[in-house]
């Protein structure tokens, strides 16, 4: 029997997806890329922005036609929207055997069981819960590893629906973390992300008390893991003791993710942040005074409700500051639910559309200018896979998480070398083995 996922949105979305994994080989299914020789269909999805939506909502569409040639063939819809709309996705699409929350995960195997024993379509969501099990995963790669340390988010950022699909926040014992990653290191990791909606605000709730610098200091001292990684920071939450850890120990990379969201203070306080333009700013100079080398990178959104052209300029202004090696930009999208959904005067699709033009012009030129002073030097690349820029090429990631395309054979993937840097682009850099 063969096994098909498609995952989609973020790293918390692709870890659960290596759970599905793990739990569907353990059933006996074989994973398959070919979605028409398969038998059980899953598609972990993401509800972040409407556009995610639309375009599940086409994908189930054209999964009828397979459904019609076999009727044997278990489609299954998790993950965010699944979490949202409930029984709402099998009303629309009758053909749907099994819809599961994100907190059902390890309830799947069951449900294909009673789905493939007779009956009607499943829809099993639970508001709430947590997997004593989140570790066992089928992993996408042998050298290196995602590892929740909280689930959920607690924040409500206005435009925000995750803290309603994904539950309260909670953070995962650190013994439990711990003994997860000595395990990882003994099997073969050198490199971890430690993955949370807010990893700043972990220990919250813990009887066993133990902040986010705490638990960072303890992975740390796991020598065989050479990078330790984190995703993703609130500023609000950020704080002078990581940045001093990142400056101490050599295993941390000098990466930090730090969403800006808007550079307008107006704007920051109709989202909910809870930071200013200052505090943001305050962050970034600690951060680069005590760690020259590391890279900055963000979220930003464009044309939230009342936004003006001036709060636009705001957010510009920030980006020429603070010089962002990358941002992850996003038109707003409006998502039931979620307070801002409420807010009038929302900004005509041209200004924004015009906006986000200007913005992306101006920050694929800082990462270009960023990129290219890495031109000539020397850098330890993990090499992760065979790249997409030609045959014979591997693509790896240096510390700072630049991707680094060369030649090379897939001997190296999971290996650490120098590569010297030949030249640069927006969002890639080409080198050659040193
Ligand atoms: N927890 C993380 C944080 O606070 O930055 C990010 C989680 S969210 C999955 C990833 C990014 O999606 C956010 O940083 C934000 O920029 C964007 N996003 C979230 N809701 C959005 C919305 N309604 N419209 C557009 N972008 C949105
Ligand atoms: Fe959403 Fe804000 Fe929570 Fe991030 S911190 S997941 S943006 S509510």
């Amino acid at each position: 029997m063969k096994a098909y996922i498609e995952t989609s949105g973020c790293q918390m979305n692709e870890n659960d997806s290596e759970r599905i994994i793990y739990l569907f080989e353990r059933e006996g299914y074989n994973r398959t890329r070919d979605i028409e020789k398969s038998d059980l269909i899953i598609l972990n999805t993401c509800t972040v922005r409407e556009r995610a939506k639309n375009r599940l909502y086409g994908h189930i569409g054209n999964l009828k036609r397979l459904k019609s040639k076999n009727n044997d063939i278990l489609i299954c819809i998790g993950g965010c929207i699944a979490q949202n709309l409930k029984e709402r996705i099998i009303e629309d699409f009758p053909f749907v055997d099994i819809v599961f929350g994100t907190h059902n995960i390890a309830e799947l195997p069951d449900l294909i069981k009673r789905k493939i024993a007779g009956g009607k379509s499943i829809c099993s969501v639970r508001d709430d819960g947590y997997d004593p099990d989140i570790f066992k995963v089928k992993r996408e790669y042998d050298f290196k590893a995602y590892v929740p340390i909280t689930i959920g988010c607690d924040n409500y950022c206005s435009y925000c629906i995750v803290p309603f699909v994904r539950g309260k926040e909670r953070s995962i014992e650190k013994n439990k973390i711990i003994k997860n990653i000595n395990m990882l290191a003994c099997g073969g990791v050198i490199e971890v992300t430690l993955l949370g909606q807010n990893v700043n605000s972990y220990g919250k709730g813990l009887d066993d008390k133990c902040t986010f610098p705490q638990l960072l200091e303890e992975v740390s001292d796991i020598k065989k893991i050479r990078r330790i990684r984190f995703l993703t920071s609130h500023p609000k939450d950020f704080s002078k003791d990581i940045t001093g850890i990142m400056k101490r120990r050599k295993n941390l990379a000098k990466h930090v993710h730090l969403p800006l969201q808007s550079g307008s203070n107006r704007i920051l306080k109709k989202m909910n942040r809870l930071y200013s333009r200052e505090d943001y700013l305050n962050i970034i100079s600690n951060i680069k005074d005590n760690i020259p080398d590391c890279s900055i990178t963000t979220d930003i959104i464009i044309g939230f409700p009342g936004e003006k052209r001036e709060d636009f300029v705001k957010t510009l202004d920030m980006v020429k500051k603070v010089r962002f090696a990358r941002a992850f930009t996003f038109i707003y999208s409006p998502r039931e639910g979620t307070r801002a959904y409420k807010f009038k005067d929302c900004i005509p699709m041209k200004d924004k559309q015009k906006w986000f033009r200007e913005l992306l012009d101006i920050q694929n030129m800082i990462s270009l200018e960023e990129n290219k002073k890495f031109i000539g030097h020397k850098f330890e690349v993990l090499v992760e896979g065979r790249s997409k820029k030609g045959t014979c090429m591997m693509e790896g990631r240096m510390e700072n998480n630049t991707v680094v395309n060369f030649r090379g054979s897939a001997g190296l993937i999971g290996k650490i070398l120098s590569v010297k840097i030949t030249g640069a682009k927006s969002f890639y850099l080409m080198g050659k083995l040193d």
